[in-house]
């Protein structure tokens, strides 16, 4: 009894490890295409920053003005 335990054990750790495998190659090759999303993905959570034309702060581009200063100076003004 406890051998035929160790059997089905066994049995199941292989199978696990063939799906855990066949897993792995499934998506390899669809993880290539997806980098490119992920990279515009950093690209979004990296944005470029951006220097305030007044004090010399930096800041992310999107939180300066239009005017290219940022926050504070647009309000001192
Ligand atoms: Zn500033």
């Amino acid at each position: 009894m406890n051998l035929f335990r160790i059997l089905i054990l066994g049995l199941l750790v292989w199978f696990v490890l063939r799906v855990l495998k066949s897993w792995r190659v499934e998506i390899s090759p669809r993880d290539l295409p997806q980098s490119q999303g992920r990279k515009r993905a950093d690209q979004d959570r990296y944005e470029p920053m951006a220097q305030c034309s007044q004090c010399g702060v930096h800041l992310p581009q999107r939180a300066l003005a239009t005017s290219g200063r940022c926050g504070a100076c647009e309000r001192s003004r």
